[in-house]
């Protein structure tokens, strides 16, 4: 029986989060105002899960070697503010006040460079597998708290495939946007 964090933005890091910092990030322009949520998924290797290989990926630590995908992504250095593993656990790269290297090119209601304006959660996961009951629960959950935190995301909360379309695929078809709404939407009258 595990107790449900309570998860809380303070200077720019999320309690309940795990922290293992990445070197992959940068500041945000000048006077940015942090208003998207990007949602992806991620598995190294594709479609398989635990192992540890996203943290090692985002923290420039993976060994290339290991399996034959990781060669297709050698030297890449990316990472996201947050990452929900498949138990739910949510873990912290980058922190939001910083530039995390998610979205790649990108665009947002005519608005470039999400990077710069983003947060982006990676949910531990594949374009071909159903994701977690607990994974909805903690990206509701975390996602209430950055809109506490930061008003001007308001509903603004996109696909990696909405802000690059043709280009990335991610959270994919199983993603199930309606869920994620209904807990999100339930956390928020159990609060009013
Ligand atoms: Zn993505």
């Amino acid at each position: 029986m595990q107790l449900a964090p309570s998860f809380q933005v303070i200077d720019g890091q999320l309690t309940g989060a795990r922290q293992l910092p990445s070197p992959n990030f940068n500041q945000r322009p000048d006077d940015t105002d942090i208003q998207l949520v990007v949602i992806h998924n991620i598995s190294l290797p594709p479609s398989q899960f635990g192992g540890g290989y996203i943290e090692q990926f985002f923290q420039n630590q993976l060994d290339w070697s290991v399996h034959p995908y990781f060669q297709t992504i050698e030297g890449m250095q990316v990472s996201a503010h947050l990452l929900i593993l498949r138990s739910g656990e949510v873990l912290q790269f980058v922190s939001f006040k910083d530039r995390a290297w998610h979205a790649g090119r990108s665009s947002y209601l005519a608005k470039k460079e999400c990077n710069d304006y983003s947060v982006g959660i990676e949910l531990e996961g594949s374009d071909d597998l159903p994701f977690e009951e607990e994974q909805y629960q903690a990206l509701a959950e975390v996602v209430a708290a950055l809109q506490q935190a930061y008003p001007k995301i308001q509903q603004h909360l996109a696909g990696h495939s909405d802000i690059a379309p043709g280009r990335k695929t991610d959270p994919g078809p199983f993603f199930d946007w309606q869920k994620f709404r209904t807990v999100l939407n339930g956390l928020k009258q159990r609060k009013q």
